[in-house]
Order: C-alpha cells, then sequence, then structure tokens
C-alpha cells in the first residue's frame, strides 16, 4: 500500500519566486501519476519537494496517511530517478544496483538474489560486471532504475528519465517503464514536459502552469474536457484551435458568432465573450458547404505526418496566427489542396469546446 497525498502544497525560495502555489493532490496504491507542464511551471520542486530534498513552504505531504513533511529522504521510503542517471562511474552495473541496500545494511547473499532478479526484469542481467561508461544510454537508464527499485520503495519518483534517450529509444522505455510499474504495483509520480509521455503513461495526469495545478485528471478527461485554453493548448498536436468570439441567442439556440462565422451550439449557452475550441481532427472538410459554420482562409503550411496531413490556414484573430485540420491522408481540401490557396474548414457544433474569456475556464 502506498498513497501520496498532496495537500495545498506551496513552495517560496529565499529569493521569494514562488515555485509551487497550493497543490492538492492524491496519487492513489499503485497509480501512475504524471506532473506535466512547460519549463519552470514547478513540476520538479513539487518532485523533491515529496522526496525530501526541497524544504516544504506550507501544506502537508502525506504518505499513507503519514505526515512526512519533516521526515529525512531516507525515511520517507521513496526513491528517485533523475534524468542524469547519476550511477557512480567506478561501480559495476551490479555495484550501483547494490549500492542502496549496501547501504542499509541488506545481507550479502541478499543483495546477490535481490540485484539479479532485478537485473534480469529489465533485461540487463548480462550486464552486472560492465562499468556503466560501456553500456548505451537506454541500458545505463535501466540501470538507474534499477537502483531505484531494487530495494522496494512505496513511492518512485521519476524526474524526466526519458529526456537524453533518443526519440526511437524513448518510445520502448516509455512502454517499458509502464509495464514494470505495473508488475511491481508501485505508485509512481513522473515528471515530464512532454506531453506524449504524459498522455501515453499517466493513469492521471496533473497539468502544471506557473506553479499552479490546472487541471488533475485521466488523460481521456484532460483531453475531452481540458479545464482551460491553456490546458487545451498544451495536450494534444497540433494543438487546440482557439477563436475569440461571442455567444448568442437566436429563437432558442445558442450561435457561436465571430467575424462572419456563425456556428449553431448543440447546447444553450449563457450570451459572453468566449473563446471558441475546436481540436484539428474535429474540423470537417466539406465540399461547397454553408457560409456561415465555416472557416476560410489561405493555406500557409502542410504537415503530411503518414496517416494524416496537418493543414494550416492564415487566420490572424486564432491562437498562433492559424487554424489547423488534421485530416486523413489523401482527402481533398474545399478549394483545394496547394499552398497559397484559400480553403475552407466546418466547424461542427458538436465538437466545440467554450472557455470564458476573462478567466480562459472551461465554460461545461
Ligand atoms: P523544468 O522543466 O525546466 O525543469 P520545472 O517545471 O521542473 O521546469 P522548477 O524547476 O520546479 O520547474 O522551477 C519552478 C520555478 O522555481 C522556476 O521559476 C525556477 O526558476 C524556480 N526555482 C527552482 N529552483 C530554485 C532555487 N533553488 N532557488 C530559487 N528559485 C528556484
Amino acid at each position: 500500500m502506498a498513497e501520496v497525498l498532496l495537500q495545498n502544497l506551496e513552495k517560496r525560495y529565499e529569493n521569494d519566486a514562488h515555485a509551487v502555489k497550493g497543490v492538492t493532490l492524491a496519487a492513489r496504491d499503485g497509480e501512475f501519476v504524471v506532473l506535466v507542464g512547460p519549463s519552470g511551471c514547478g513540476k520538479t520542486t513539487t518532485l523533491r519537494m515529496v522526496a525530501g530534498l526541497e524544504e516544504i513552504t506550507s501544506g502537508n505531504l502525506m504518505i499513507d496517511g503519514v505526515r512526512m513533511n519533516d521526515r529525512e529522504p531516507k525515511d520517507r521510503d521513496v526513491a528517485m530517478v533523475f534524468q542524469n542517471y547519476a550511477l557512480y562511474p567506478h561501480m559495476t552495473v551490479f555495484e550501483n544496483m547494490a549500492f542502496p541496500l549496501k547501504m542499509r545494511k541488506v545481507p550479502k547473499a541478499q543483495i546477490k538474489t535481490q540485484v539479479e532478479d532485478v537485473a534480469r526484469l529489465l533485461g540487463i542481467d548480462h550486464h552486472l560486471k560492465k562499468k556503466p561508461k560501456e553500456l548505451s544510454g537506454g541500458e545505463r537508464q535501466r540501470v538507474a532504475v534499477g537502483r531505484a527499485i531494487v530495494r522496494k520503495p512505496k513511492v518512485f519518483l521519476f524526474d524526466e528519465p526519458l529526456s537524453n534517450l533518443d526519440a526511437a529509444l524513448r518510445t520502448q522505455m516509455r512502454a517499458e517503464l509502464k509495464r514494470i510499474q505495473r508488475n511491481l504495483g508501485a505508485t509512481m509520480l513522473y515528471v515530464t514536459h512532454d506531453q506524449v509521455e504524459a498522455m501515453t503513461m499517466g493513469d492521471k495526469i496533473a497539468v502544471m502552469n506557473k506553479g499552479e495545478l490546472e487541471q488533475f485528471g485521466t488523460p481521456s478527461e484532460i483531453y475531452e474536457h481540458p479545464a482551460s485554453v491553456f490546458v487545451a493548448r498544451f495536450l494534444g498536436s497540433p494543438a487546440m484551435n482557439i477563436l475569440p468570439g461571442g455567444i448568442i441567442h437566436e429563437s432558442q439556440n445558442s450561435y457561436f458568432v465571430s467575424n462572419r462565422l456563425k456556428v449553431k451550439l448543440d447546447r444553450p449557452s449563457e450570451v459572453g465573450n468566449v473563446y471558441l475550441g475546436i481540436r484539428p481532427e474535429a474540423i470537417i472538410l466539406e465540399r461547397g458547404c454553408n457560409e456561415s459554420d465555416a472557416i476560410s482562409g489561405k493555406l500557409i503550411l502542410i504537415e503530411p505526418v503518414g496517416s494524416v496531413t496537418h493543414y494550416y490556414i492564415e487566420r490572424e484573430d486564432a491562437f498562433g496566427g492559424t487554424f489547423v485540420a488534421s485530416v486523413p491522408h489523401g482527402r481533398m481540401l474545399d478549394g483545394g489542396n496547394a499552398l497559397g490557396e484559400t480553403v475552407t474548414f466546418r466547424i461542427p457544433g458538436e465538437a466545440i469546446h467554450l472557455f470564458e474569456r476573462d478567466s480562459g475556464k472551461r465554460i461545461t
């Protein structure tokens, strides 16, 4: 059993940097929780407070119901894996993995069995006699993971552990880490700025922005019901299209309006200033579609990525100055398929997300 509870966790550094602002979340027993957000949003600081490497300014850190704020790192029963592996270069793989057990004065025979078991689990048992420099990046990362696993802590803390690996190895290690975590039934907090890692690995995702927790939920909750424009834009690639406009009522229906665009909503909404959000893959391509619920613009970028192609049109009113549709490979656009042509996308009312203009928060 290991449940990690962060209650209103705050961090102010001595220079008055307010790095973490009242973060509350729970990682249930055996859950894989990913902390994700842009650089500087406070992910690492949060993780380091859980590890005991950073003092907690206020709030509570509970592990299995016990307040841990003032416990030494070694008494929290957590293991942390860093981005740079931090293996001892002069020790063999075996010695590196055995180190935490040796420090805890575990008997030699037991150390041998535990290290060998974990090495087999990670597929590095044939490297035990080698030094870290004789290993590839992925193998070294496995040793670092092994060193964390070997003493069976209650909680694993991972800080961007895959960011030094190449793309193919990252994908492989993502799946592997997830499998290992499931097999061990371990509770894990995992920091990354990579949204794909967050979506593919997390049972739950905590999206952070400027020290605050913007949203905490399952990957599908966060993707399908982003709580704010920030979350909507952060997860998903290409990012969700965002267009400012307003809501009006006409003959008992609600409409989103902006310039010539007028899209009927599938649900009533309050009148006011809003942002419309629409995922690129929710755009519909239709020849000769009705002018009012369609958006047109000059095609300025075409990105074929295999099964789909991303088409960007120029729209000064949209976030980032572009509006993008992701369509299955081989579909023709309404208007043409070449750069510089004016093309039209239809926006289906039922796929629209709405956000308050002032706060950026979702309107349900
Ligand atoms: P990254 O992905 O770049 O590692 P992060 O989300 O992990 O970013 P943190 O490292 O937690 O962000 O930093 C959060 C904020 O706290 C930043 O503004 C950073 O400058 C500040 N900060 C971090 N460590 C310290 C420190 N030791 N002293 C003062 N300010 C700090």
